[in-house]
């Protein structure tokens, strides 16, 4: 991928009664209408088609994998890499709790029963040191999980290596959700390699976007021509269509992979834009008694995909729900932290394994707002508004 310059978009004045600041939207590149004309040119208005074949292509060329399947979404990609797996129902899956409902979801979807897993205070990914603890105990028992499911969040990677290796001591797959980590790096790897299999999303909030779509990687060929085949419902290659199986319709479009190839070229570029407006949120607020920030673990680099902060009530001054109001109140978007899968009411009956880290993140955290097509004015606006709540300015 060719390298571009760090673009910082121009210091226009928004007008927050018309225009509102969201919380992460598309950045197109102005590359992406040549290249879904060329699809139009080629009437590949499919599920397949050139673009698709590209697109996967460069895909496993900048992941750095060699069996790259793209998706309808990141959702159907983590279907399709729990049916590989034979994931039957009653049989569980252990998941990040601190996560989006699209990384478990699936697993309802094969009546397979998840259990959550903290966090590590240290990432707030999922805690290896407490997996370890209770894969021992579930081996004791001979009720191991048949998949490990960790999050990488917000574009931090999870420590994958050490959930691997754990997991590996018992013959249990990984699959990694990296849905938020296009462009993060893990021990000098990609986000997701060295999983047995991993998962992107193209959704229209990530980092870069083709409005909807997904990639399931894996270095193990069988596993993604099984995806492949399943993602076009289960088609026997003979001419008459018949099935032994049943699959689904979940692959991405000839016209959306034309958005994904654009896209792709200016990853690079996303990556340092979020990560120079996370630090101008580290410049402008970080003297503020009571706010602290997402750490970045030493095994990787943060892609920043959302500048994260917790705000301690008691020594800001507001909590993080009165920031948020304020800031909805300019018309500007930020979000709380994901709500910990073990507090939704539809899990209510799910197995948790810990749960107090994550609840302390949902209890403090803010997503503030993190588009790489922010201008500074507009940053510089958000944080003048947080820092008009604290008790010490
Ligand atoms: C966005 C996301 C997904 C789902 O991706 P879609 O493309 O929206 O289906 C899954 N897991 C996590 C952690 C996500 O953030």
């Amino acid at each position: 991928m060719n390298m571009q310059p760090i673009t910082e978009p121009q210091a226009d004045r928004r007008d927050e009664r018309t225009t509102r600041l969201f919380l992460s939207p598309p950045h197109m590149s102005g590359k992406e209408q040549e290249f879904i004309r060329q699809a139009f040119d080629s009437n590949y208005i499919a599920a397949v088609g050139p673009m698709v074949d590209a697109f996967e292509r460069e895909l496993a060329e900048e992941l750095n994998v060699s069996h790259v399947l793209s998706t309808a979404s990141g959702t159907a990609a983590i279907h399709l890499a729990l049916r590989c797996l034979d994931i039957q129902p009653g049989d569980e899956v252990w998941a990040s709790t601190l996560t989006f409902i699209g990384s478990v979801a699936p697993i309802v979807y094969e009546r397979a029963r998840p259990v959550f897993i903290d966090s590590d205070p240290k990432t707030w990914t999922l805690d290896p040191a407490l997996l370890s603890e209770a894969l021992a105990t579930a081996a004791g028992r001979n009720e191991l999980p048949k998949a490990i499911l960790p999050t990488d969040l917000y574009g931090q990677s999870c420590d994958l290596d050490t959930i691997v290796e754990t997991s590996g001591r018992y013959g249990i797959p990984v699959i990694c959700d990296s849905a938020e980590a296009m462009g993060t790096v893990y021990r000098g790897r990609r986000a997701g390699s060295g999983a047995l299999m991993a998962v992107y999303s193209f959704n229209g909030n990530k980092i870069i976007t083709t409005s909807s779509g997904g990639a399931l990687t894996s270095a193990d060929e069988k596993l993604i021509r099984r995806a492949r085949y399943l993602a076009t419902q289960a088609r026997e290659p003979v001419v008459h269509y018949e099935h032994v199986e049943v699959g689904y319709n979940y692959r991405l479009s000839n016209i959306l992979a034309a958005i994904g190839r654009a896209q792709l070229r200016v990853l690079p570029d996303r990556v340092a834009r979020r990560r120079q407006i996370f630090q101008r949120y580290v410049d402008g607020l970080g003297d503020l008694p009571g706010i602290s920030f997402m750490p970045e673990a030493s095994y990787g680099r943060h892609s920043r995909w959302l500048s994260v902060i917790t705000i301690d009530a008691a020594q800001f001054g507001a909590d993080f729900e009165t920031v948020r109001q304020a800031l909805e109140g300019h018309n500007i978007e930020s979000r709380p932290v994901w709500k910990p899968m073990h507090r939704q009411p539809v899990f209510s009956g799910a197995r948790t394994i810990g749960g107090a880290v994550a609840d302390s993140f949902y209890a403090q955290g803010l997503c503030l707002p993190s588009g790489s097509n922010m201008s500074q004015s507009d940053q510089d606006r958000v944080i003048e508004i947080v820092r008009s709540l604290s008790d010490h300015v």
